[in-house]
Formats: C-alpha cells, structure tokens, sequence
C-alpha cells in the first residue's frame, strides 16, 4: 500500500516510510492510496475465525508489501495479548472494554502494533528513530510500555509536571531502558509546542530521524480498526443495527472505526461523544469548522481543541457534509453530566465507568433518544482506577488497584526536569550517542 499526504504536497510513499516520518514532509497526514472491502464470505464466517485472524485481514492491505504475511502474524499475535469484552448495560447499550492491555488504556494496542512494525523495520539496524511524544496523561504511558526494549527505537515523553495523575507518572517514568521521561515545567501545550518545535528544527531533523507515536502515525491509528470487528463479532447474532458511541478527543480512534467501515463492516453509525471541546460537535450543527484552545475537563485525554484525525474524516466522506452526517453524530455533555453518568451507570446498572467512558455512555443516550430501534456500543477507553480522583468521589466502593498498576506503583520515578526547548535539544542530542 502505498500512502499520499493530505496535504497533496509530498510524493506518495511506502506504509514503511509513512511510519518512520510520522507526517509528509509538507506536514499533511498521511491516507491510503486505496480502502479495498473484505469480501461478504469474511463477514460470513467471522464467527469462527479468531480476534487474531480477524485483525490479520483488516490490517493486510495496508502494511503489504513492507510487511511480509508471517511477520504481521507475529506482530498482531504480540499486540493482541489480552481480552476486549463487550459488556452488557441494558438492552440498548453496551460497552466495549478496551482497558485490559499492560496500561490499561486503549492506546496500548496502536502502542504495541506501532513498536513492533519499527523493531521490524530496523532489524538490521538500519532505521534508527527517536519517537518523540507529549502526553496529557494517557498516551505517554501506553507508548512507553509498548515501546519497551524495542531494539533501534529510543522514546522520549514530555509531560506537564503535576499535571498528570500517580499512577500515569509512574506508568512514563519508571521504565527507564530505551525510554525517557522529561517532566517539563508548564502545562500539556508548552509540551505540545515543543515536540513541534522540534520535529521543524532542521539542525535536529537532519542528524536524527524523529518520529511520532500519536495517531497521526498510521501505524498507530490502523489498527485502531480491529476494535470495531471485535465488537461486531460479539454483538451481530444478536443485534442488526450496532451504533458506535465513541470518546473523542484527536478523533483518531472513530476515524479508525470508519475505515473498518469501509472494510465493509456492517456500522449502522457512529456518534462522536465529546466533552466541553466541541468543535465537531458545532461543526455538524453549523457546518463551520472552528478549532479552539482545549479546555480543561475530568475526561482530559478527550481535551482537544483542534482534532487531528478530523481531516482524515473528511477524506473518507471526500469532503462532503451531507454523507458525513448521516453517517455520524456528535454530542458534547459537560462534567457535571459526566459526573451523573458515572453515578447512573453505578447505581442503575452496577457498572463502574471512567469518565471517558461516562462521555461515550450519554452519547449513546443521547442518540437513542430519537432511534429506539438500534445498538449502541460505548468505549470504554480507560480503566477506572486511571481517574480514580474523579471515579473515587462518586464510587461509593473502594475500586481494587489491578495488578499491572500495583506493579508499577512500587517502582522509583526517574525523570528529568525542563523548562526550555533548548534543553529538550540537549536531551535528543544526548540519545544519539
Ligand atoms: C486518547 C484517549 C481518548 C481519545 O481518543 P482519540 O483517538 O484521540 O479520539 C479517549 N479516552 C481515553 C482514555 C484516551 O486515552
């Protein structure tokens, strides 16, 4: 497959070289030049196929010829190392777990498939990056467990010091191997600023290959993808129209679900569940698209003001208003009711939700409102105990700290303070030797 800049000003290139460079040189996203559908006899008998077979022919397309057959049966094989159950809130609503990998975050999966396809691509050593990563909380933490002891891969983690919870700061900084974490004296947008400050900086670019680990990298959204068929797999028998409620901040993850689409799966459609950064939401409403600076919410991983992915959306639908909204619906619910969502679930349904998983809950509430006759599926896309500040003061339970963050917990912080992009330079320079 090869892969053309959204910004139509870069020469297409390989699935290989789109995910060392992160984005085109002309700074546009990179899109495949062709979504082939799956044929109707994979959709027949995906009840007995496995999760791993099912994500080895969503995925093929888009990684051949780079990546050879047996080599993706590994990397899925490793990717996949745990459960993603759809769990039963009512008649109308489920939701779909993605919290069961080493962090706990649905970002584990995009982490671990991106890691392995560049371990790949340096076996011989050959292909040398730096991936560079600003995270707000959650990103850093699955990309750093994913990238663990990958061989020719160094990773660097800015984040806000204080900014992020306990367990996410021990989840960045206590790796260490080929990870580290820089713990920056300002708030996610100075950290924000300065990755991009760097992947523009020639004096950098030019002695090292700086990549990206957000799901700007293809590596990182595609396989976003296989969620959507495992959701399907568990639900279709029982269910005809399965409507996907999914919490949106960069807009990567229900963009993957579109190309799962496009593969051919039967979504009736989606809703893109924000909280109060809305610009899609408005956008549906009033057909102007109008980025704004983030604000500031309990379900921060969703705190975006300007959604990368979206312009992939637009390129799935060619640009056109009309099919993108019947084919999608946005709704933006504020704390509050994100906080009464989180009690309902609880109280009502026994379910004890994140509160970004609280967001995808009223999204689909929403939506039913005027579709009785549909299914829909929210994401859970983080476990409770990673807000527990939040979940805690409305859980009357004390929720059990799961092994993989009990782990963690236990171990010494290693991290270096910054406060200037020259020390950040300094930093990068360093892991060059
Ligand atoms: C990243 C993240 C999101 C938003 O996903 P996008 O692909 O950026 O839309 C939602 N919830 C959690 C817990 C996240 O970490």
């Amino acid at each position: 497959m090869n892969y053309y800049s959204l910004n139509k000003k870069a020469p297409n290139t390989s699935f290989k070289e789109a995910v060392i460079k992160g984005i085109a040189p002309d700074k546009g996203l990179y899109f495949p030049e062709t979504i082939t559908p799956l044929p109707a006899s994979f959709f027949e008998n995906i009840d007995n196929l496995s999760y791993e077979a099912i994500a080895f022919e969503a995925i093929k397309q888009f990684v051949s010829p780079d990546i050879p057959e047996d080599v993706l049966k590994t990397i899925i094989a490793e990717t996949l190392s745990f459960d993603f159950p759809v769990v039963k809130i009512n008649d109308q609503v489920s939701t779909l777990e993605l919290f069961h990998g080493p962090t706990m975050a649905f970002k584990d999966v995009g982490a671990r498939f991106m890691a392995r396809c560049l371990g790949y691509f340096n076996q011989n050593n050959t292909e040398e990056v730096t991936v560079l990563v600003a995270t707000s909380g959650d990103t850093g933490g699955a990309v750093a467990n994913g990238f663990l002891g990958v061989k020719g891969v160094k990773v660097v983690i800015l984040y806000p010091s204080g900014k992020v919870s306990d367990i996410q700061e021990k989840q960045l900084t206590t790796l260490k191997q080929n990870i580290t974490a820089l713990e920056v004296d300002g708030v996610f947008d100075d950290c924000q600023d300065m990755v991009k400050r760097a992947f523009l900086d020639d004096e950098l670019t030019s002695k090292m290959q700086l990549t990206s680990a957000n799901s700007i990298n293809v590596a990182r959204w595609l396989p976003q993808m296989f969620y959507f068929f495992f959701a399907y797999k568990q639900l279709h028998k029982t269910h005809k129209k399965i409507v996907f409620s999914v919490p949106s901040g960069n807009f990567g993850n229900i963009c993957a679900g579109m190309m799962a689409q496009q593969l051919g799966l039967p979504i009736h459609h989606f809703v893109a569940a924000n909280n109060e950064n809305n610009v899609v939401t408005e956008y549906l409403t009033t057909r102007l698209y109008q980025p704004k600076p983030s604000v500031q919410t309990i379900s921060n991983a969703m705190d975006v003001g300007n959604p990368s992915n979206f312009i992939r959306i637009q390129e799935i639908y060619k640009h056109n208003f009309e099919a993108l909204k019947s084919n999608l619906s946005s709704f933006s619910f504020s704390d509050d009711q994100t906080r009464e969502a989180l009690k309902e679930l609880y109280t009502d349904f026994k379910y004890i939700a994140d509160p970004h998983g609280a967001v995808g809950y009223l999204g689909c509430k929403s939506y039913l409102k005027d579709n009785e006759d549909a299914h829909c599926v929210f994401l859970e896309t983080a476990h409770p105990t990673k807000f527990l500040n939040v979940v805690e003061d409305i859980i009357p339970e004390k929720i059990e700290l799961p092994s993989q963050i009990k782990a963690v917990m236990d171990e010494e912080k290693a991290s270096i303070p910054i406060a200037h992009y020259d020390e950040l330079k300094a930093v990068l320079f360093n892991t060059l030797s």
